[in-house]
């Protein structure tokens, strides 16, 4: 049987623009609809997704639903719940020279057609959680799936056109030259996940229209560890935090700085927490994930040498299977140290103290999340006040991009932009300045 040729990415645009033309995606109950249409599918759907996801990358189903298909879902419910409040316009006071029936105020207006490109490591959430902002946001969307999560991108393929307005949500699947394809069109905003490198790409092909893109990106999130904390409590968060998806996290703890004392001290604490998370032999866990390709399974045995191994080590390439692994006295600039790691290896680099600890995360790229572990408020304050990072974890990793309240984004080399919840309205909006004088 012969499969029609795919829409061009031209093609494609076209029609997303020709309807957003009709206004069709911007009263409220076209958006909402939207929303309750991916909630259905999310939730009636549940185990297709959590399959592609277990064969994309070994992730259990508690997993699957509580970082993916879970997490996807509490962002459509909290849209749904305060939509009609963040669209509202804002009044602003208007000079007294304009006279006292002039009245002005913000509206925010869709963009128009916005493309929104997906990675592999959280290949549902990441490419939906967007695509929720900006249908809220009422646009026409492009939603292009990772190629190195190629079941879970085949099943959104198959079920967004099932349940979403085919005339302004598109998937487009592929690589490489279909991403370059649909880059050389012109959108409204480019919200882009994933490297550096290619965010440069997406930025520079951006330039050619003038479109603002959101840069979801890495780079290496430490977790300082001070010497007054509670170092069994620190060790499972941190082992819950970094071994999530076999470290394949944006926001994992890369890193642990810490005093050469603490870190001896931890080191034990790290390994009674990673037993306790996946057992004494985590290859039988069924909640740990796999490597997502063996290409990143070398790459990161290739880091293993970089320090003492602590706990952990082993690995089994057939199976992408890579130990929960904790390396001990990495000096700063191993290799470990000189690239985002996004594996299940925790390096632990020892500083003299706090003064020391802080120029280690300033003399670096600013990271995507920036974890301390102290009781003190002195401590805290000063890494709040001498150092920026896209968020700061204080007592906990990860878990501050669970508070829809809160943007989440990056800056300097882990990205531009954020979203979820409100803030993905401002992203995927433009905010209108509107003034009215009467005429007579
Ligand atoms: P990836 O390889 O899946 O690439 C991301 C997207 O870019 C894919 O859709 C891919 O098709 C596309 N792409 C790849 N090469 C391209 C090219 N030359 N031209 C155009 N498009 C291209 O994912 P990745 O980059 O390996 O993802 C891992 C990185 O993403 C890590 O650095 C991680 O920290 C970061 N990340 C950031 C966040 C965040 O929210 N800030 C979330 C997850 C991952």
């Amino acid at each position: 049987m012969n499969h029609p040729a795919p829409e061009r990415p031209a093609d494609v645009v076209a029609r997303l623009r020709a309807t957003f033309r009709t206004g069709r995606t911007k009263p409220v109950e076209w958006r909402t609809g939207q929303l309750r249409r991916l909630r259905a599918l999310l939730t009636e759907n549940g185990s297709d997704l959590e399959a592609a996801l277990h064969a994309d990358l070994g992730k259990s189903a508690a997993e699957a639903q509580r970082t993916e298909i879970g997490f996807t879902v509490r962002e459509i419910d909290h849209t749904l719940d305060h939509l009609a409040d963040w669209l509202r316009p804002e009044p602003a006071p208007v000079p007294a020279h304009l006279g006292a029936d002039a009245t002005a105020w913000t509206q925010y207006d869709p963009l128009g057609v916005v493309l929104v490109i997906a990675p592999w490591n959280y290949p549902a959430q990441l490419l939906l959680a967007p695509v929720v902002g900006a249908l809220a946001a009422g646009n026409a969307v492009v939603a292009k799936p990772s190629e190195l999560a190629p079941a879970t991108s085949a099943a959104l393929a198959r079920l967004l056109p099932r349940y979403l307005d085919t005339d302004a949500v598109a998937v487009v699947e592929g690589g490489v030259p279909e991403t370059t394809a649909l880059l050389a069109e012109r959108f409204d905003h480019i919200f882009y996940t994933g490297n550096g490198t290619v965010g440069r790409i997406v930025m520079r092909a951006a330039a050619e229209h003038l479109t603002p893109v959101t840069l979801e990106l890495g780079g290496k999130s430490p977790a300082f560890v001070d010497r007054d904390a509670d170092l069994d409590t620190v060790a499972a968060r941190l082992v819950a935090g970094k071994f999530l998806n076999a470290g394949q996290t944006c926001v994992a703890p890369d890193y642990v700085l810490t005093d050469p004392e603490t870190a001896a001290a931890l080191e034990p604490a790290l390994v009674r927490a990673v037993e306790a998370q996946y057992g004494a032999d985590p290859a039988r866990s069924t909640e740990y994930a796999r490597i997502v390709n063996e290409r990143h399974f070398d790459r990161l045995t290739g880091l293993l040498d970089s320090g003492r191994v602590v706990v952990g080590g082993g690995s089994d390439r057939s199976r992408k299977y890579l130990a929960p692994t904790v390396l001990a006295d990495v000096a700063p600039d191993a290799p470990v140290m000189r690239e985002e790691i996004f594996g299940p290896i925790l390096p632990i680099v020892t500083v003299p103290g706090l003064d020391e600890a802080i120029d280690f995360v300033n003399d670096r790229d600013k990271p995507l999340a920036l974890y301390v572990f102290s009781e003190s408020d002195g401590t805290r304050e000063r890494f709040a006040a001498e150092t920026s990072s896209g968020g700061l974890g204080h007592g906990l990793p990860l878990a501050h991009l669970t508070v829809s309240d809160l943007p989440f984004g990056g800056v300097g080399e882990s990205g531009m932009g954020n979203y979820h919840g409100r803030y993905s309205i401002e992203t995927f909006s433009h905010r209108k300045a509107v003034l009215k004088k009467p005429l007579g």
